[in-house]
């Protein structure tokens, strides 16, 4: 079965609404002719302006979190119905800067992934090791528990609006990417793990992306294992000249 590529830019908390209006003008102008699947996840305060300017063409708005509970007295969260207010498409979750930086734990990100489902949203859900668990070698019983804590009651239809993004904590943001092999066998591993959870269909149809310090300059190798279907991107999408390769990757 080929799976489509799936290349996704996180924003974190960059830009102005003048600076990602500018980035998202230059981003539609550079992708409108892009054969793969494409995502825009700015701040919050940005999506109402970003969104307006995606509308119509071939990059998905998405957010990068939301709330646990659909509304009520939680200062300073942002809830599902906003988002889909705003036009968001696609959720970020668990991305190890929440589960790392703000604790947030599988079970958290759990309650958040079904309730983006439950409210018709696609979800990234980020998985990965901290670099002591690699060395320790417990890579794939992190990603094995991230990966199943996150998908706990998630119902085989509902996975269809599942991607998963597999993120080793050491590589985000420092310029050490994984190699395309340490990176394709956590890949192999973590599609196994879904194969056990919802059979080999579903297991060869979900798209596994990997984030962590991915450039032009790698995008390809990493994308032509097997089991790499697109990247989550996070500093090299911060300008279009870094995120239009690597969404126009050259297969090799
Ligand atoms: C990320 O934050 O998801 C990420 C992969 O960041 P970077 O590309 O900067 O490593």
């Amino acid at each position: 079965m080929s799976r489509p590529y799936y290349i996704a830019g996180n924003w974190k908390m960059h830009k102005t609404r003048a600076e990602a209006a500018e980035l998202a003008k230059a981003l539609v102008a550079g992708l409108k002719d892009g054969k793969h699947k494409y995502l825009a996840a700015p701040s919050f305060t940005l999506l109402e302006t970003v969104g307006a300017i995606l509308k119509g063409g071939n990059i998905l708005l998405g957010a990068q979190d939301c709330a646990e509970e659909e509304q009520g007295a939680h200062t300073g969260e942002v809830s599902v119905l906003q988002l889909k207010d705003l036009g968001v498409q696609v959720i970020i979750l668990g991305h190890s800067e929440r589960r790392h930086l703000y604790k947030e734990d599988d079970a958290l990100i759990n309650k958040k992934l079904k309730l983006a489902l439950k409210h018709g949203f696609e979800v990234i859900l980020c998985v990965g090791e901290l670099l002591e668990e690699r060395e320790a070698g417990r890579a794939e019983e992190v990603c094995e528990r991230q990966t199943t804590e996150g998908l706990k009651g998630v119902s085989a239809e509902e996975l269809e609006r599942v991607t998963i993004a597999y993120e080793p904590v050491w590589a985000i943001g420092t310029g050490k990417t994984a190699t395309p092999n340490d990176a394709e066998a956590i890949h192999a591993y973590i599609r196994k793990i879904v194969g056990k959870l919802y059979g080999n269909e579903a297991a060869e149809k979900i798209i596994i992306q990997y984030g962590g310090s991915v450039k032009p300059e790698n995008a390809a190798q990493l994308m032509a294992q097997k089991n790499i279907d697109g990247a989550l991107v996070g500093g090299a999408a911060l300008k279009a000249e870094t995120f239009i390769p690597i969404a126009k990757f050259q297969a090799v």
